[in-house]
């Protein structure tokens, strides 16, 4: 196994549920950083049993809101001169804009590209979201 564990400054995603990891990668762009970013996939947790995880040797402004659309249970850590600085619990955002994309084909959003929807949270369990149009489930 590479060994990860020294990260001397950056941020860690932990407690990402197994299988959301590379969605996180993706929709946080990280593919397109330069700097050294480690996706480690169903790493052995007690608490999970399987996880990801995500190692960011940077500093980076995270979209919390994109996070905790995806997995409000991830925990960030964010890592100075080696020592943990802060650590962020998420919450799922209660409305978010600009993200989520409406899944109705009749929805007016689509018909006419209308771009910028807002969707509010209406299952923080199963982190659906209903958009502001026509009120559509959906989930990232
Ligand atoms: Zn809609």
């Amino acid at each position: 196994m590479i060994n990860v564990s020294k990260l001397k400054r950056g941020i860690v995603i932990d407690h990402i549920r197994a299988g959301q990891g590379y969605k996180i990668f993706q929709q946080l762009g990280l593919d397109k950083l330069e700097d050294v970013v480690v996706l480690m996939r169903n790493v052995e947790s007690g608490k999970l049993g399987r996880k990801d995880l995500i190692k960011i040797e940077t500093d980076l402004a995270l979209n919390f809101d994109v996070l905790g659309l995806i997995d409000p249970n991830v925990t960030i850590t964010y890592v100075e001169d080696g020592e943990r600085v802060q650590k962020v619990k998420l919450s799922p955002p209660q409305e978010v804009r600009g993200i989520l994309a409406c899944k109705n084909p009749r929805c007016v959003t689509n018909q006419e590209r209308i771009e910028n929807v807002a969707f509010r949270l209406v299952n923080p369990e199963t982190n659906e979201y209903a958009c502001e149009y026509c009120d559509a489930r959906t989930r990232l």
